[in-house]
């Protein structure tokens, strides 16, 4: 039997999902000796139109954008968004809630006229998507994870619980109580709270949850002096294109 043919494409962002798989070495025989990877302009020359999963990393941030992933659609059985950028906009979205010819001024100088970008969007905003990894960059373990049920013919895990969960598990302190901010009570879990064990916070790079208890949240974060609009704030770093951020 033939293996499922796997192409990985790119939108806007800086590549790091795809540096994720391509830093697989541990599994890449496994998982990715299970697949043939017809298209992956990062690490390879080769090109196919003929693919069964395709593996879209980055934001639809032009109009053309749109007919290039409507096109990948089409072809594609199973299309699997990868990364923050993908799955919610990401932090391209930021540039939504400032003026765009300023945006363009600011990124492209005097050649901003050269570039037809428009406001940032996820890709299911415009083709539907089978599956999503989250994160920035996607957790390698959860790639692979995604993956193997997608070749089992499974729908994925994907954690619609909070981060905190996640963080209770690692055993870590709150760092509210140490007076600093944290997205983890809205934020999709999946991570292990990674960020919040190496010392940092939660800034939601995963997204929120699909039904986040907004009104729990800001009475949590309330309690520990942090207001609506700073955690608005960090919303719109990653999750902007959300309806609650807009
Ligand atoms: S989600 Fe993060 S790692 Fe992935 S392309 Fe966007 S900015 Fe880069
Ligand atoms: S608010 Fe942040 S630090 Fe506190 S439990 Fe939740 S994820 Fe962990
Ligand atoms: S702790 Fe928050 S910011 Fe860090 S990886 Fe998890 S979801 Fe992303």
């Amino acid at each position: 039997m033939s293996k499922p043919r796997v192409a990985i494409f790119d939108f806007a962002g800086c590549e790091g999902d795809q540096l994720q798989i391509v830093n697989l070495e541990e599994v890449v025989l496994d998982v990715l000796g299970q697949v043939e990877i017809v298209t992956w302009r990062e690490a390879m020359k080769e090109q196919s139109d003929h693919y069964d999963i395709a593996l879209v990393e980055g934001s639809i941030t032009r109009k053309s954008d749109e007919e290039r992933i409507k096109a990948i659609r089409e072809k594609a059985g199973i299309l699997v968004a990868i990364g923050a950028c993908a799955t919610i906009g990401g932090i391209n979205c930021m540039k939504n809630f400032q003026d765009e010819k300023f945006v363009r001024r600011y990124v492209y100088g005097d050649k901003a006229h050269w570039y037809n970008t428009y406001a940032a969007r996820p890709v299911s905003a415009v083709v539907p998507v089978d599956a999503n990894v989250h994160g920035c960059p996607i957790n390698r373990e959860e790639f692979v994870q995604v993956l193997k049920a997608l070749l089992q013919g499974k729908k994925p895990f994907i954690p619609n619980y909070p981060v905190c969960v996640d963080c209770k598990k690692a055993g870590n302190v709150c760092v509210l109580l140490k007076g600093q901010f944290c997205m983890g009570p809205v934020t999709r879990a999946g991570c292990g709270a990674c960020c919040i064990t190496e010392g940092a916070y939660c800034w939601g790079c995963r997204g929120l949850v699909d039904d986040p208890n907004m009104d729990a949240a800001r009475e949590l974060l309330g309690r520990f002096g942090i207001s609506a609009g700073e955690a608005l704030g960090q919303i719109r770093l990653y999750d902007g294109y959300r309806e609650e951020a807009r």
